[in-house]
């Protein structure tokens, strides 16, 4: 009905395959993604020289700015099953409780891989920090402690010759509420900063966002890049969404540039009803 033309406004599906492509503005962060994934991909050259195998990839940076979908495209890069959750999911009433479900997560992705024959998979937990705060620091719950623990011990497990190799990619904007005993060697040894895009990775990302929207001749993506100093592939995304619907509104079949400045302001305000008071 109404939406034709305007081509798919909804996010990508959970199951739809994302690949680096699908990303922008984040070359540096990409390149250092994959130098660190060639390790799994050559995992024989890897083994034959006796390195230890990468256990753990730690991607730090502001909300919004593509860490799950660099994950997500770590796992089509490397041809790995994808098995992912959140910090928050850990944190329960009940002692023990977190750690059983770090526990349950590794024999999720192990399953997983057997049954679709893949020797890799990645884990992607995202809030980290929530699980990995240091220790003793939290709370005065012993339960997160133990969490963390179950997680270390995983962690310490993996071996480059079982036969369902784990990497462990974690997400967190909080680096320094981490408990150090993860940044050691052999857990979460290689660090990757995914920062707000600079004003080029912004018209990467809206030409990214904008591939399957049909745009008015009068469009310069790069002014928009330029009015959206501060704004995250996520506000981007929405951005793009926003201004199809003002088009959407006045009947068009095109959008047009004073959408995008009208989406602008839209997307700010969204920020700022969203904003939580600082915990
Ligand atoms: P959070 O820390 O809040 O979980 P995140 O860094 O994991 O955020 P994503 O979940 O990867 O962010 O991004 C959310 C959505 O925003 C994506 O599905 C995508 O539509 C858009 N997006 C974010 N960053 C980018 C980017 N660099 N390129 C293209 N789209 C992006």
């Amino acid at each position: 009905g109404m939406l034709k033309g305007f081509g798919n406004t909804s996010r990508p599906e959970k199951k739809q395959e994302i690949s680096f492509d699908d990303i922008g503005g984040q070359g540096s962060a990409i390149k250092e993604l994959k130098e660190a994934l060639d390790f799994i991909r050559n995992h024989r050259e890897i083994q034959s020289l006796g390195i230890r195998p990468l256990k753990g990839i730690l991607m730090t940076g502001p909300p919004g700015t593509g860490k799950t979908l660099m994950a997500r495209a770590a796992a089509s890069y490397t041809d790995s099953v994808f098995v992912s959750a959140s910090g928050s999911d850990f944190v329960e009433m009940y002692a023990g409780v977190g750690a059983q479900r770090v526990r349950k997560l590794f024999q999720t992705a192990r399953d997983t891989a057997k049954k679709k024959s893949k020797k890799t998979a990645i884990i992607f937990v995202d809030e980290i920090e929530v699980l990995a705060a240091k220790r003793g620091q939290n709370s005065s719950h012993m339960e997160y402690d133990q969490t963390l623990n179950a997680l270390l011990v995983e962690m310490d497990g993996l071996k480059v010759d079982d036969s369902v190799r784990l990497l462990i990619m974690a997400a967190t904007n909080r680096v320094d509420m981490m408990d150090p005993a993860l940044l050691r060697p052999g857990r979460f040894d290689r660090q990757i900063k995914v920062e707000l895009p600079d004003k080029t990775g912004r018209l990467e990302i809206l030409k990214l966002h904008s591939r399957n929207k049909p745009l008015a001749s009068d469009v310069d993506l790069k002014l928009v890049a330029r009015e959206t100093f501060g704004f995250s592939g996520a506000h981007l995304e929405s951005l793009a969404n926003e201004a199809a619907i003002l088009a959407m509104r006045e009947s068009l079949k095109e959008i047009h540039y004073r959408h995008f400045h009208e989406a602008v302001d839209k997307v700010i305000m969204g920020e700022r009803l969203d904003r939580r008071p600082n915990p």
